[in-house]
């Protein structure tokens, strides 16, 4: 039995458990809150992310206008170039023989070309014979391939990118034959083209400072560069990845160290006619640093936000939902507690709450209500508890109440307290003679009798038990209980109740009377026993008598009569 218990109340408590909610009330309010504005901090960061990407793209796109723009320029001076070579292959036979006055001829004819660093004349066997700058005579440059494509090709050839022999600065070298009547080569117009777009472009690009132009040959070496990295102009950078991955491609963009050792976002092109590379590159930390700041503070205000979110709902759900539960189960408790007066709605409450502190107020009326059927019932129990069902008079449950009532009330008033205690005589006998009925009918007579005559003194006629009754006499002392004892056991033999048995022919009471001022030590069983013996006394003197057991005598009888 004991073990079904145990495991029916494990088995609750185990139910009771699983019934347990993960999550409290606020913590699922902040998942909830945190579902709800996730989205639109997911959407704040893509937007963040998109206006990153969008901002190295539109610098990219930037570079590679540089770059295509660099390219165009050079193009451009090329073919001016062809144009202004042709001119000068027709001129140059008319020119002077003399050295000086080709010399003088040329340059006068060439004028003054911002992009052009010379021209210079080089006879069949590649030595230069008349040039602009008179430094350049007698130079062989029959060791250049230009020179030999040139006199292969017979017709305008470009050179890649090198360093010029006359000015040790880098540049293109374009060439152009001269032919003579019949058709031959009487030598090779050669033109010097400075890098002056390079230093246009350069000045486009530093615009933004950040920004490099690098201009690699097809060896790799960096021939010319934007001012900020003037230093390296010279160097060969053939195996960096940059350049290596510049040389296999005629364009494209990368995003890598650059020669500076700064990281870059890099365009670069192949020049026209050449194998040289233009590379323009963006800082890349210049290009991302506003937005990766701006990404920064966003999301510091996104963790902000969410933080404020949090602290709303935490404190929200802490005054919208948990404080009204928190007070709902203070009034709970206290209705438990028996305190049938509280009412919910004694407090304002949220709309939603409501009807709940009016189940609990209703609740409480109608637990005051049943509490109070309760008492009633209790109540008329008790009395019924307390009543003998053949008399009507009080029971012996309802005299020893009584009795202690008085006692203590007489003990506080120090008054004296008189109790009577009545047993009909030889009442076993009348039953045996007359039968229960009789007998009870009889029990009946005397107790109304008794109640009758002891009126305006009794505060209560007990039946004690079976055929004995008992009185107390609150305030009365021995004389006087003692002559209402005599009235009553009088009244009883004036009822003239036939019983045959007793000598005197009908029914009699023997009492014993007993009165006490109750004192410190005493009890009311002091008195009942007083009151006992005295009955006994009276018995034992032939019955139909009183006998007062004065408080004084204790342990003696004196005679009534
Ligand atoms: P004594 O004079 O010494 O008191 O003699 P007695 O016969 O009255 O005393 P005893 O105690 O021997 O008998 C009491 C009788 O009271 C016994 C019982 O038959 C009777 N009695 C007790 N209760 C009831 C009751 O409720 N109805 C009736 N009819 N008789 C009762
Ligand atoms: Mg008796
Ligand atoms: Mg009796």
């Amino acid at each position: 039995m004991s073990e079904v218990d145990v495991k029916g109340a494990s088995g609750l408590t185990r139910r009771a458990r699983r019934a347990k909610p993960l999550l409290s009330i606020r913590a699922r309010l902040i998942v909830i809150a945190l579902l709800a504005i996730a989205p639109l901090m997911i959407e704040r960061v893509r937007g963040l992310e998109r206006a990153r990407a969008g901002r190295a793209e539109l610098a990219l796109s930037q570079a590679i206008d540089l770059a295509h723009g660099g390219a165009a320029a050079q193009r451009e001076i090329v073919s001016s170039m062809r144009a202004l070579l042709q001119v000068v292959a027709h001129a140059y036979m008319r020119m002077p023989s003399d050295e000086a006055g080709c010399n003088r001829a040329l340059s006068e004819l060439i004028g003054n070309v911002s992009w052009l660093r010379g021209l210079n004349v080089a006879g069949l066997d590649g030595r230069i014979k008349c040039a602009t700058d008179a430094r350049a005579v007698g130079l062989n440059i029959s060791d250049r391939s230009y020179f030999q494509t040139a006199l292969h090709n017979r017709d305008f050839v470009l050179s890649d990118y090198l360093i010029s022999r006359v000015h040790q600065l880098p540049g293109l070298i374009a060439t152009y034959p001269v032919l003579k009547a019949d058709g031959s080569i009487d030598g090779i117009i050669l033109a010097s083209i400075n890098l002056q777009w390079m230093g246009n472009l350069a000045a486009t690009a530093a615009l933004r400072p950040d920004t490099s132009v690098d201009l690699i040959d097809g060896g790799g070496t960096l021939l010319a560069a934007s001012a900020n990295q003037g230093a390296l102009i010279g160097r060969s950078f053939a195996d960096t990845p940059l350049v290596r991955d510049m040389l296999a491609k005629d364009e494209g963009t990368m995003t890598t160290m650059g020669f500076d050792g700064v990281r870059r976002i890099f365009a670069f092109v192949r020049l026209p006619w050449t194998r040289a590379r233009l590379a323009i590159g963006l800082d890349e930390a210049v290009v991302h640093g506003s937005i990766d700041h701006e990404i920064s503070v966003a999301y510091l205000q996104l963790g902000l936000f969410g933080l404020l979110v949090l602290l709303v709902v935490w404190f929200g759900g802490e005054r919208l939902i948990l404080r009204p539960i928190q007070s709902l189960a203070r009034v709970a408790t206290r209705l438990g507690r028996g305190d049938l007066q509280v009412r919910a709605s004694d407090e304002p409450w949220l709309a939603e709450f409501e009807p709940l502190a009016d189940a609990f107020d209703d609740m409480a009326c109608k637990l005051a209500a049943r509490e109070e059927e309760l008492q009633i019932a209790n109540q008329h129990l008790e009395e019924l508890a307390s009543l003998d069902g053949l008399t009507g008079l009080a029971n012996r449950r309802g005299f020893d109440r009584e009795l202690n009532r008085e006692w203590q009330q007489a003990g506080e008033r120090c008054r004296p307290l008189a109790l009577m205690m009545i047993d009909i005589d030889h009442f076993k006998l009348f039953n045996d003679r007359y039968g229960h009925v009789r007998g009870d009918a009889s029990l009946r007579a005397v107790g109304e009798t008794l109640s009758l005559v002891t009126l305006d003194e009794a505060v209560l006629v007990a039946r004690y038990g079976g055929e004995e009754f008992a009185l107390l006499l609150p305030q009365l002392d021995i004389e006087r209980a003692k002559a209402l004892a005599e009235e009553a056991r009088r009244s009883i033999e004036d009822l003239m109740i036939v019983h045959a048995e007793t000598t005197v022919g009908i029914v009699t009471i023997s009492i014993g009377v007993a009165a006490m001022v109750p004192y410190p030590g005493q009890a009311a069983a002091d008195l009942v026993e007083a009151a006992d013996r005295a009955l006994y006394a009276a018995k034992r003197r032939g019955r139909n008598t009183v006998v007062a057991q004065s408080p004084l005598l204790l342990g003696a009888a004196s005679d009534a009569a």
